[in-house]
Parts: structure tokens; sequence; C-alpha cells
């Protein structure tokens, strides 16, 4: 459903992807992993339309995404929840859900999509008159994906969403993504740095090292291999390898 052909991205002169290849399929999870500075938020962002590649193409469900303007792109079904889930805090949880469902599809079933975030984040139901900003991290992270869930997408990009949270919330949060992708048929390209409970999830992983695309497998079998056991898991020592 969403196919990205060798593209390149520069911030000016500075160039953060190389001729990046990465292709998701209809309700698969993908994880995208590499270290700081390696150009994970660039690909999102240049998924969402905010950044332009230079070279290559994206498309998605057929229709290339080059001249299409970053809201058309939402209503195609693209939506990100970015690093730091980005909500309006002086705003109440519920106001800030129906920010969500903007896109004129959307908001026909603005009603039942609020129920369906309820049901997947009982708390955030809970909080609904609450100001977002007095949310906690987790709670927040929670809210942004919900948000995310009401533009009813069918690809959801999560760029580092369990980041800077207690490890019982980061299980949630991994739960949660695997109900949405279970449940309701939505493909999801994860960016993590916990690499080991992305792959975990299933489907598919790329690796990614200053702007290039330098591996990608199944998660199961990247969870198996060396070099990100070595890399990313921190494993390789333990096993005596060098
Ligand atoms: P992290 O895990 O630290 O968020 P990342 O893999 O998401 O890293 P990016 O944020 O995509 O990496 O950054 C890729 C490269 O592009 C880095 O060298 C970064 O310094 C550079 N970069 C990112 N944003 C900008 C910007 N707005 N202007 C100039 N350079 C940028």
């Amino acid at each position: 459903m969403l196919e990205i052909h060798g593209i390149d991205v520069f911030y000016g002169d500075l160039q953060a992807l190389w001729g990046v290849s990465l292709n998701v399929q209809q309700a698969e999870i993908v994880s995208l992993v590499g270290p700081n500075g390696a150009g994970k938020s660039t690909l999102m962002k240049t998924v969402s339309g905010l950044l332009r590649p230079a070279t290559g193409s994206i498309i998605f469900g057929g229709i290339q995404l080059d001249n299409v303007p970053a809201y058309e792109i939402v209503e195609m079904g693209i939506c990100m929840v970015p690093e730091g889930g980005r909500l309006f805090s002086s705003m109440s949880v519920l106001e800030n859900l129906e920010l969500g469902a903007f896109n004129i599809e959307a908001r026909k079933e603005r009603f039942e999509a609020l129920e369906r975030v309820y049901e997947i984040f009982p708390v955030i139901k809970t909080r609904k008159n609450q100001m977002a900003g007095t949310l906690s991290g987790g709670e927040q992270q929670m809210l942004a994906i919900g948000r995310a869930l009401m533009s009813q997408p069918k690809l959801l990009l999560l760029d580092e969403v369990s980041l800077g949270l207690a490890p019982l919330m980061v299980q949630s949060i991994f739960q949660v993504i695997r109900m949405i992708n279970d449940s309701k048929q939505i493909s999801i390209l994860l960016v993590e740095q916990n690499v080991r409970m992305a792959l975990e999830l299933g489907g598919r992983g790329y690796i990614i090292e200053t702007g290039r695309i330098v591996g990608h497998d199944e998660a199961q079998r990247l969870l198996e291999s060396q070099k990100v056991k070595k890399a990313y898991l921190g494993l390789g020592e333990i096993q005596g390898e060098t």
C-alpha cells in the first residue's frame, strides 16, 4: 500500500536520506530502527508530506504523493503520531480527540471512532474533560495515538511513541499497537529506540544508518541476526562474539 522508491531528502544543503526504498503492505507492521540521527524522523515527515524528496517517489494506494499537500495525505489515510505527541495542552482531552477527526470522511464517523478510541484507551475516557497538558506522559502518548485513530487512518506512522516512558507504560503502548493492528486492519510504520519490543511485534523491519537503508528482513530474522544483536540489542559480547 505504501511504496517508497529511492528517495533523497535534504535539509538545505544537508542530505539526510540517500536512495531510501521501503514498502508497507496492507495490515502489516513495519519497524524502522537505527541510531540517533540516522534519518528515521526525516523519513516519517517525508511520507507525511512535511518534507519533499528531491529525487525518487512515494506512492500510496497507487497514487503518487509528490505534490499532494500534507492535509490531503491525511485524508488519503496516512496519519503520523510525531515524536512527543504534539497535543494542544490547554485544550481538553475530548477537544484534542475531536481535532483528529477534522477531515470530511472522519467527521461523518467521529462518534463511532470516539467510542473505539475509548474502548482501546479506557483511561482516556475517564479523563475526557481534563486539560491534555495535565495528563501523565504515558497518557499523553495514548491520547496522541487516539487522536490519530480519530482520522480513520489506513496507515499509522508512529515516531518514538514509547520514548521516555516508564517500562510498564511502554508495555501498554506496545499492547495497544498490537491491538490496533490486529483488530482494525491498520498498517503501522513504527520508529523505535526500543528495538527488541518493536521487532517482537512481528512483521518486517528495516535498518537505517546515516540516511541509508542497510538491511531489511522479517522482524523475527532481524532479532536473530548477529548484526542486530550486536548493534541494537547489546547482546554480542554476552554471547562471546567480537
Ligand atoms: P533521532 O532518533 O535522534 O530522532 P532520527 O533517526 O530520527 O534521529 P532525523 O531526525 O531524521 O534522525 O535526522 C537525520 C539527520 O538530519 C540528522 O543528521 C539531523 O541532524 C538532520 N536534521 C534533522 N532535522 C533537521 C532540520 N530541521 N534541519 C537540518 N538538519 C536536520
